[in-house]
């Protein structure tokens, strides 16, 4: 296994919040919420960042996006932001892909 942060968190090797798990998705509350609602949804697999996703990712990164629609209509969000933040200067400070579910709070548009 990669030395990752989300890699552990996903293998249950680093305690986190599960919102929802199967194989090939995992996702949990980020550690420092941005909104009421901040869910982090990753594929299990290692992929560094969105850039370095192949035609062979697209069903897992489907998988993982279709994940975050359901887990916002299971939490009652009508309104929210699905966001990945790719490379650091969009703001990516951990590199295995992962979605920010933000909701909870009016979300204002263009982003900084
Ligand atoms: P990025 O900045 O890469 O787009 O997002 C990384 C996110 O991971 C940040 O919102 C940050 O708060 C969150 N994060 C960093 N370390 C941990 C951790 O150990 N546990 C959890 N649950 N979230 C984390
Ligand atoms: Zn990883």
């Amino acid at each position: 296994m990669p030395d990752c942060l989300f890699c552990k968190i996903a293998a249950g090797e680093i305690p986190s919040k599960k919102v929802y798990s199967d194989e090939k998705v995992y996702a949990f509350h980020d550690i420092a919420p941005k909104a009421p609602t901040h869910v982090l949804i990753i594929p299990r697999k290692h992929i560094g960042k969105l850039a370095d996703a192949r035609e062979g990712d697209a069903a897992g990164i489907g998988e993982v996006v279709t994940r975050a629609a359901a887990i916002a209509r299971e939490l009652g969000l009508e309104h929210y932001r699905l966001v990945a933040n790719n490379g650091e200067g969009a703001g990516q400070s951990v590199f295995h892909l992962h979605f920010h579910l933000l909701g909870g709070r009016p979300l204002a548009w263009p982003p900084g």
